[in-house]
């Protein structure tokens, strides 16, 4: 699997740097995000460095589609029953800061930080 020794979401894939895991399996991996814009915020990151949504192909579908539905399963189980938000920023313009694809999923009571 395609690993970048200098990116900071394969060195959470690889357990060489904490985070707040709420699931792990063979392709991806989740957890909370550091900077929470609401009060639930987790990143559905794949294990394989994937730069951004700029570098996926058909080869990808099948990944993208678990990224959504482990969202939707994360949300419920961390107790989000009022909506919630998808984000995935991709490049400069889409000022995407952490180069290896996630998808963000926000919830939770309003007001929120950001977003
Ligand atoms: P983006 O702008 O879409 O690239 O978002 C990157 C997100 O990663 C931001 O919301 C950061 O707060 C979050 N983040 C950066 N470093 C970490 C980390 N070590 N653990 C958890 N979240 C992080
Ligand atoms: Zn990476």
């Amino acid at each position: 699997m395609h690993s970048d020794p200098n990116c900071i979401f394969c060195k959470i894939a690889a357990g060489q740097i904490p985070a707040r895991k709420v699931h792990e399996d063979d392709e991806l991996i989740a957890f909370h995000d550091i900077a929470p814009w609401a009060p639930v915020h987790v990143l559905i990151v794949p294990k394989e460095h994937i730069g951004s949504m700029m570098e996926v192909t058909e080869a990808h579908e099948a990944l993208l589609g678990r990224m959504m539905v482990l969202s939707v399963k994360l949300m419920r189980e961390l107790g989000v029953t009022n909506g919630y938000r998808h984000v995935i920023n991709t490049g400069a313009d889409g000022g995407q800061e952490v180069p290896h694809l996630h998808l963000h999923a926000m919830g939770g009571p309003r007001p929120w930080n950001k977003g």
